[in-house]
């Protein structure tokens, strides 16, 4: 069925000014067929099968968020404001051994209603534990995402082997699953939780299968002072000097700890970076050096982390702060610029995550794409759209979210996700759960 949205801002690529001011799109087969300024004709109106007047309102590509565990989303809030090593090893980890089936999945529901609320329609999940399911629900909620069944290498020689074993048939049977809609790759942890010799397992298996690498990268300063001391290396280093860098498409997250050269390295082996200023300020992690990595061509998306140390799914703020952040550290108002902001959270995102046509509003792209309300006084005047998407929306301005030309969200109500259930589960599994510890 196709769809006209008419009397609508447009957020397009296709015009240099990035807006149309006042168009209509439509959508036919789930993908972008005409983007335009000015009214449709009248056999546009009567062809279609829906049409929509999107009077005040701002056709917007859908976020993308390229790092999180969404199956950790009932620790909101559990733990905060503890050093991290004690964070983990005394809060995150015994909450995390007790999550069954149940709970696991309470949680990426109560994840999905919220990153669909704010505006999120594709996003990376990397995680251990029961990432079939998840998958299902994914099929069943409509979004897009890319995901991994990450892998600790701390463990016996065979514990590893069955990881990566089940790792490497979780990405088989999900690669291009769902309609497309699905993306996968293959995760070893940290440089500091996997040896070599597992890392360079796991490499292998990335190239047999061409699917990238996703890792968390020198997240803090004492894990790459650790790793220092064990490997006699930095991190990033310490994969070039074992060739992994070479050898796969790797998309780091946070990168927080990482100098001039260690920057020359990601443009070299064209290394993304999922930048998570917040979760990287909450756990006093550090800032990343962004504005460099950008001036050197490396590829950056957004993402949240996990709600345990966010604590939100929230894409507007995450693109908010990514663009505040930096000018403040380096005293420079230009650095990271709203239109900047927005590329990171959209753009680059969809090619980071390898979801081919999205991100963009563009003729044949797939329909990935959010409407945004501008009626609150905080978005007045209604114009310079960029700046207010990043310094004045709040994603409760959200009020349609569409994948694949599908409507997951309309009028603000979730139409694949039964809200009211999922949050009254993801209570009653924490208490549960939190009765164990
Ligand atoms: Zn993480």
């Amino acid at each position: 069925m196709s769809i006209l949205i008419h009397t609508v801002s447009i957020r397009t690529d296709e015009k240099s000014s990035n807006w149309i001011e006042d168009g209509y799109i439509i959508i036919n087969e789930g993908v972008f067929k005409k983007i335009a300024d000015g009214k449709p004709s009248e056999k546009e109106l009567t062809e279609a099968g829906e049409v929509i007047n999107g009077r005040g309102k701002w056709v917007c590509p859908g976020l993308v968020n390229t790092h999180g565990h969404a199956g950790m989303s009932l620790l909101r809030g559990y733990s905060d404001d503890l050093p991290l090593d004690q964070w983990l090893k005394e809060k995150m980890w015994p909450f995390e051994g007790k999550l069954d089936l149940e709970a696991t999945k309470a949680a990426r529901g109560l994840a999905m209603v919220e990153m669909i609320r704010s505006g999120t329609t594709t996003f990376l999940e990397m995680y251990h534990l029961f990432m079939h399911e998840f998958a299902q629900d994914i099929t069943d909620a409509g979004m897009r995402a890319t995901l991994m069944r990450s892998m600790i290498g701390l463990c016996s020689k065979e514990e590893q082997k069955e990881k990566l074993l089940e790792a490497v048939e979780f990405a088989k049977t999900w690669h291009k699953g769902a309609d497309s809609r699905i993306q996968t790759m293959l995760a070893p942890h940290a440089p500091y939780t996997c040896p070599p010799e597992f890392i360079e397992m796991i490499v292998e298996e990335a190239i047999k299968l061409d699917l990238p690498i996703h890792m968390h990268l020198a997240e803090t300063r004492k894990e790459v002072r650790e790793h220092i001391q064990q490997y006699h290396h930095h991190p990033l280093e310490h994969l070039e000097k074992l060739g992994f860098l070479n050898e796969a498409r790797w998309l780091f997250a946070h990168g927080v700890h990482l100098n001039e050269e260690h920057i020359d390295l990601l443009a070299e082996y064209k290394a993304g970076i999922s930048h998570n200023p917040i979760s990287n300020l909450k756990l006093g992690s550090g800032v990343a050096p962004i504005a460099e990595m950008l001036q050197k061509g490396v590829e950056i998306g957004i993402g949240t982390d996990s709600v345990a140390s966010n604590n939100t799914l929230d894409m507007i703020e995450e693109m908010r702060m990514a663009a505040f952040i930096h000018k403040g550290i380096a005293e420079d108002p230009i650095l990271i610029p709203a239109e900047v902001a927005i590329k990171m959270a959209t753009k680059n995102g969809a090619q980071l995550l390898e979801h081919d046509k999205t991100g963009e509003i563009k003729t044949g792209y797939k329909a990935d794409f959010m409407i945004i309300d501008s009626h609150g006084a905080h978005m007045q005047p209604a114009s310079n759209r960029d700046s207010h998407i990043v310094y004045a929306a709040k994603s409760s301005d959200i009020t349609d979210v569409y994948v694949d030309g599908l409507p997951l969200m309309r009028n603000k109500e979730l139409l694949t996700l039964d809200e009211e259930k999922i949050k009254f589960e993801a209570n009653e599994h924490y208490q549960r759960v939190r009765s164990y510890i």
